[in-house]
């Protein structure tokens, strides 16, 4: 069963921002105020040296974090807690990002704790998972995604809400994309997931694709059933790139 979601288009800004390039969201908060663009949610989550300021540029362009840490507070030096994000303005934190998996060795338990205090926090995880090129060629996609998925996905309370997103570990910044069938697949076959997990609540949950997702391929991608938005990269440092993903949505 499909199920009409509103689709939040996020970008993660990974390690790239000084304060200049503050002027894209600018651009980004014109267009999205002038209502010229199709409804959907916008995010970005920045470096956390800009998270405050873009915070209260406008309430159109929603902010978030691209990780945290688990605890509240402590000493923990340079780490930075889903707490004092939300209270920098943050009200997303994208947690299980594969370059965070490869390059900080974090496991599924880990992120689920993340995800876990985010969601303590009052903030709305983005938790991510994806397979390699040599797992998608050895047909392991779907069997290694539900694993990230029982490892990664905390239980919910109350109104909590997860945003997933899937990202092939081999499409990210690589200009390369699945074809529309295999995210079809794996996109059906990951509300089954939630729907197994959370009943009813699994129909509601955003999933997010990512991957190279740029304003060319964003219409045929956006429109695959169970794609319920996109976490973007590249294509998210421009608001120009940005609002022409944005643009395709119901075009
Ligand atoms: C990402 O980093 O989550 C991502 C999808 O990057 P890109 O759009 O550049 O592939």
């Amino acid at each position: 069963m499909t199920h009409k979601l509103t689709p939040l288009i996020a970008g993660n800004w990974k390690m790239n921002g000084l304060v200049n390039e503050l002027s894209q969201i600018e651009t980004l908060c014109d267009a999205l105020k002038n209502k010229t663009t199709p409804e959907c949610d916008v995010l970005i989550c920045p470096p956390v040296t800009l998270l405050s300021q873009m915070s209260a540029m406008c309430s159109e362009v929603l902010t978030g974090a691209q990780d945290c840490h688990v605890a509240t507070s402590g000493a923990h030096t340079g780490d930075i807690s889903a707490q004092m994000l939300a209270d920098a303005g943050a009200s997303y934190i994208i947690v299980g990002h594969s370059e965070r998996r490869a390059d900080h060795h974090e496991t599924d338990g880990l992120v689920n704790a993340k995800a876990k205090s985010a969601l303590d926090a009052g903030l709305v995880p983005i938790i991510c998972v994806g397979e390699t090129h040599a797992e998608r060629l050895g047909a392991l996609a779907i069997t290694v995604v539900e694993q990230q998925l029982n490892g990664s996905v905390p239980d919910l309370e109350g109104r909590q809400v997860i945003v997933i997103a899937y990202e092939p570990v081999w499409a990210i910044g690589t200009g390369l994309v699945p074809d529309e069938n295999d995210i079809k697949t794996m996109h059906a076959a990951i509300r089954e997931w939630l729907i197994n997990r959370f009943g009813d609540n699994g129909i509601a949950v955003r999933i997010l694709y990512g991957g190279s997702l740029k304003p060319s391929n964003a219409k045929e991608i956006l429109t695959i059933p169970h794609v319920n938005g996109g976490l973007i990269g590249g294509a998210s440092l421009k608001a120009d790139d940005l609002l022409g993903i944005i643009n395709t949505i119901g075009a």
